[in-house]
């Protein structure tokens, strides 16, 4: 409920601590306050403009939408104007006194071990754009009319824990941030202790931050002109006056727009900066026009670094700035990008659509196809160009973002393979992460298969039994090791034409023909044994035979072709709660290993049937917590283990 009185209140606890650290860490890089206060009150023109396309009553036809800075140096006051969307009084507490964000703990914790650079970065990226004006502020005053309303309001606050809050009357609609700037220390000194009411200071803070942003930002400046005589030339004695004009501060044009030959390396990366709340420098800048089909120019980023977890979209969906002849009409528009491509940041600006144009009639629009297609194939070429040229920074971002390209495969977007062919592995048999093409380049000509391990952590796959064999014979195979790599395998069942293989499933063919010969003399030899074993394991596995994938290993548990792991088919009961019956998989022993002769030992001998049971599950056991699934009855494993080591030698 909203009173006339002045109340003061106390800002939330988060709030109060991160203005903590704003005041007494953040000693650089100060002036990145201007540029988010410019940069909200270019968001309120916006939210103006958008509003209106549906109130026509909010914005008159010939009225500017700008931004104005008003300084006074005796007062040492910096005011920033807007004659945007403005805040209620509601609106004020509700925005300048709580920071409605889930994350912030955990920002706040994060900000406390930054220093300098990092911290300004980490600032950036969670958008707490409005507290910065404390680092140059002792006290700062917003007054604010919203569009549409009569009465305005007033916040003050000298960051001590509370603010104020009162009903005053605003003449005009859109908001005032007034901060009374703390005393000069550094005698003026520009680099270490800049004067914020200079208006050569503010003007090269405006031009090197904010020099894109759509809507003027304009300022009244003071200069001293000579005193002209009724000829119009100086007078003697260099008399000067002072004249006041407007002048815009900032250029206004459209990055998108220009020719990329003449946009500066920093320009973009401080565009990318504004649009995407990050800090450090895109990986790669896509910016293209196009004439047809469709009239359209685009100016995308593909991050490097990943979002903070709280910055993720929860919808997975792609968000790109969309606008109309230079008009912003979408701040988050989902359908330029398919949602696998929804980490890169940018803006598109297509003349062709209308300007009032829907979320709905969007997606209907064939023009949104048009120009989804070419940025899904500009993109996706860039990613290319970066894997191929800039490895380093593609290892980078594919870290961060790999998993959502992934997705694309596991949706059913990879029919041409190109992004399979973005995806890096960690491989048996390389130091780097590899290509599927990479490991299709280095495949020996009788292989015909990519084989692939799948379902467990890194460490838990290079140990893996599974492999053994593949070593032995100098075969590679792809460590799938992201929980996402199941998902998009069953999409991804080939590539280049070369079937992908799992080494834990169904048969490998590793083997020449003498020794599958010798398996399989000794399969038959010890076939008794075997369904012995079987017996003990029956509720378990469906058989027990001899390896051909084991050198060192004793056992080890192999599935069906073409069935899932037995990680996957944990998440598929756990988490997706799906009712799969007991899949039973095959348990490999290998022929070689002295425990077999043990065990046929045991078999042979009717009193040492016990001992047979004991070592069956053992290693059974084993070949579970080798491949990282927990063994069904851990208590019961252990007892045994503990039984075997007191009778060890027995
Ligand atoms: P952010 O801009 O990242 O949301 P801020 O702390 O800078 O974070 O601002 C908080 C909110 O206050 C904004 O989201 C916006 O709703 C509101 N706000 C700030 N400045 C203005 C302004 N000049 N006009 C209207 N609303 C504003």
């Amino acid at each position: 409920m909203t009173t006339q009185q002045t109340e003061t209140r106390r800002f939330e606890a988060e709030v109060q601590e991160l203005l903590g650290l704003m005041i007494h860490s953040l000693y650089t890089e100060k002036d990145i306050f201007l540029r988010e206060l410019i940069s909200n009150a270019s968001d309120a023109c916006d939210k103006l403009r958008i509003e209106a396309l549906t109130n026509e009553g909010l914005l008159a036809a010939d009225e500017e939408l700008q931004i104005r800075l008003e300084a006074d140096k005796e007062a040492r006051t910096l005011s920033v104007i807007d004659n945007g969307i403005g805040m209620s009084r509601d609106e004020l507490a509700e925005n300048l006194g709580t920071i409605a964000r889930s994350g912030t703990r955990a920002f706040l914790e994060r900000l406390k071990e930054a220093k300098g650079e990092a911290a300004a970065e980490l600032i950036g990226q969670f958008g707490v754009g409005f507290y910065s004006s404390f680092m140059v502020a002792d006290e700062v005053v917003v007054t604010s009319r919203r569009a549409g309303s009569d009465t305005g309001a007033r916040w003050a606050s000298k960051a001590d824990g509370t603010y104020t809050l009162e009903d005053t009357d605003v003449a005009e609609r859109g908001t005032r941030v007034t901060l009374h700037l703390k005393p000069l220390e550094g005698e003026g000194d520009a680099d270490t202790d800049p004067d914020f009411t200079d208006s050569w200071t503010l003007r090269s803070v405006v031009k090197r931050h904010s020099d894109f942003v759509e809507h003027p930002i304009r300022m009244e400046v003071e200069r001293q002109e000579p005193e002209l005589d009724d000829e119009g030339k100086p007078k003697e004695g260099g008399a000067t006056k002072t004249v006041v004009s407007t002048e815009t501060l900032n250029s206004r044009k459209p990055l998108w727009s220009r020719d990329p030959k003449e946009i500066e390396d920093e320009e973009y990366n401080e565009f990318y900066r504004h649009i995407a709340h990050d800090f450090s420098e895109p990986g790669r800048v896509v910016h293209l026009r196009a004439e047809v089909p469709v009239e359209f120019s685009a100016l995308l980023y593909v991050p490097k670094q990943k979002a903070m977890m709280f910055a993720e979209d929860p919808q997975a969906k792609s968000k790109l700035l969309l606008y109309v002849k230079r008009v912003l009409i979408m701040p988050d528009c989902a359908d330029l990008l398919p949602p696998w491509l929804r980490f890169v940041r940018g803006v598109v600006d297509c003349p062709d659509l209308p300007l009032n144009v829907s979320r709905q009639t969007l997606q209907a629009n064939p023009i949104t196809r048009r120009i989804q297609k070419h940025l899904v194939s500009k993109v996706l070429g860039a990613l290319g160009e970066m894997l191929e040229k800039e490895r380093e920074d593609y290892e980078t971002f594919f870290d961060a973002h790999g998993r959502v390209l992934k997705e694309g495969i596991y949706q059913g977007a990879d029919d041409d393979q190109r992004l399979s062919k973005l995806c890096l592995f960690p491989s048996s048999t390389q130091d780097e992460l590899t290509t599927l093409g990479g490991y299709v380049e280095r495949m020996p000509e009788d292989q015909e298969a990519i084989w692939y391990l799948a379902g467990m952590d890194r460490e838990t796959a290079a140990a893996s039994p599974h492999l053994e064999a593949f070593r032995a014979k100098d075969r590679e195979v792809l460590l799938m090791t992201d929980p996402v790599d199941e998902w998009m395998l069953q999409r991804l069942q080939a590539f280049d034409e070369k079937p992908l293989k799992a080494v834990d499933r169904g048969e490998v063919d590793l083997e020449d023909d003498t020794a599958k010969e010798a398996r399989e003399a000794q399969e038959a030899e010890h076939k008794d044994l075997l369904q012995a074993m079987r017996a003990v394991l029956q509720e378990d596995v469906a058989e027990v035979r001899f390896s051909s994938r084991l050198k060192d290993s004793a056992a080890v548990l192999v599935g069906t072709e073409g069935g899932v792991s037995p990680a996957m088919e944990r998440v598929m009961r756990e988490v997706q709660g799906m009712d799969l019956p007991k899949t039973k998989r095959v348990l490999e022993l290998n022929a070689e290993h002295p425990v077999v002769a043990r065990l046929q030992g045991f078999h042979a001998d009717e009193a040492r049937s016990q001992d047979l049971e004991d070592y069956t599950r053992l290693l059974y056991g084993q070949a579970l917590i080798a491949e990282g699934s927990p063994v069904p009855d851990p208590a019961g494993f252990a007892k045994l283990v503990t039984r075997l080591m007191v009778g060890a030698g027995a």
